[in-house]
């Protein structure tokens, strides 16, 4: 029998490594938009594991479709085509537009795994189009785009890849929504340009419509192609399926991962028809990736989403939050700039953002931080208008003891 007295925290500091801050909670079920801890306390889950329990806790979709894939076979390796990586990779090409236009599908296991994916899809499209000199990545300060070299290579962030080096080359990073410096980077040497339609962890910034022109303009005149990160913001979580559809990015391939699993890890790489093309058997490949159970999941993720009136719910819940989170800051004047679309939304604190998730806690509100300052929000797509009545409330409480 373990010890009372040492906690469920501590026991994780003695056996996993210890590169998260975690906090000292017990969770032993998920129902909805709830969390219940060993104790019987339940939180109102407004991190939905990083915007990846899109759909709630074990929602019964998804629970049956596992279910379901579980009976048949649970891998079988990417040598033989399976039904699971058929139905989702259908779905995908249908919801964003690409089975018309030929676009392919590639899987793999997680978020960075898809970005390494694409930078390696990109320069491979332009070596077989004998341009090999197109091997240059632009992209963002503060971006995000994941923990392995090339992902972090392209992530715009140089404190994550502090003590790392050296890094993969030809990476070259500009601020956000910054024309100027994108046009002044970009030329014929450029293979793609890189980006988050909301750069979520960099502090929830969205793109300015000039930005996104200038972008599809460079595009067009240099022949780059542009990859686009829609591993936070897809399936919903911006307010549409497609992060670069709403803000207009035209984008030649993009990468999912986070919702896109149901909670199970996965990654989808989208290609253009153009990109597609030009790949050939032994090019990239995965042992795990596209697996047949995590597909089923996923299946029944994009089913959902993308069903009539799940986007309009989803609208709907964004501006119940959006005014709520205006009248707080209405309140707390150290409450500041309101940022982010759909249910990707944060808000600027002078107080210390962390001090500030720590007093939602405490008031049973999962939230997390977003960038130096932000208070993130990612409540499940499916929260309904009470619960989001709720947070408001356990977030106005939280800032009231704040403020004392
Ligand atoms: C989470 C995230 C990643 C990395 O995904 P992992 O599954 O953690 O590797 C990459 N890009 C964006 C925008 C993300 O939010």
């Amino acid at each position: 029998m373990e010890q009372s007295s040492v906690s469920f925290i501590q026991k994780d500091n003695s056996i996993v490594a210890p590169t998260y801050a975690k906090a000292d909670l017990d969770f032993v079920r998920g129902e909805g938009s709830w969390l219940f801890t060993n104790q019987g306390a339940k939180y109102l889950d407004f991190v939905s594991g990083i915007a990846v329990n899109a759909l709630g806790h074990c929602h019964p979709a998804i629970v049956s479709a596992i279910n379901a894939q579980t009976n048949s076979f649970l891998h079988i390796s990417n040598l033989y085509p399976n039904a699971p990586q058929l139905g989702l990779g259908k779905k995908m090409l249908e919801v964003t537009g690409l089975a018309e236009q030929g676009g392919k599908v590639f899987f793999c296991n997680s978020g960075t795994e898809a970005n390494e994916g694409a930078l390696k899809f990109a320069r491979k499209y332009f070596d077989r189009l004998e341009k090999p000199h197109k091997t240059g990545v632009v992209t963002f300060w503060n971006s995000f785009h994941g923990r392995t070299y090339g992902a972090l290579a392209a992530t715009g962030q140089e404190g994550l890849k502090q003590g790392f080096g050296p890094m993969p080359q030809g990476f070259v990073h500009v601020p956000w929504n910054d024309v100027a410096a994108l046009k002044a980077v970009v030329n014929h040497a450029t293979c793609a340009i890189m980006l988050e339609p909301i750069a979520a962890e960099g502090g929830i910034m969205t793109p300015t419509a000039e930005f996104v022109q200038a972008i599809n303009a460079l595009k067009a005149e240099f022949g780059c192609l542009v990859i686009v990160d829609e591993i936070q913001t897809g399936l919903g979580r911006c307010g549409a399926i497609e992060g670069a559809k709403k803000y207009g990015i035209q984008a030649d391939i993009s990468t999912w991962a986070k919702a896109i699993g149901g909670g199970l890890p996965l990654g989808v790489v989208l290609l253009s028809k153009a990109v597609a093309d030009q790949l050939k058997p032994g090019d990239h490949g995965t042992t795990f990736g596209g697996n047949p159970v995590a597909c089923a999941a996923g299946l029944a993720v994009v089913n959902t989403i993308s069903a009539p009136g799940f986007m309009e719910s989803v609208q709907e819940r964004s501006e119940q939050l959006k005014q709520g989170l205006k009248a707080l800051a209405s309140i707390y004047n150290w409450l500041g700039e309101l940022r982010g679309d759909g249910l990707l939304m944060g808000i600027v604190t002078k107080k210390p953002v962390a001090d500030l998730v720590a007093g939602c806690r405490a008031q049973g509100l999962l939230a997390h931080r977003a960038g130096a300052d932000v208070l993130r929000l990612l409540p499940p797509l499916t929260v309904s208008a009470e619960e989001i009545d709720l947070a408001l409330a356990k977030i106005d409480a939280a800032c009231a003891n704040l403020a004392k």
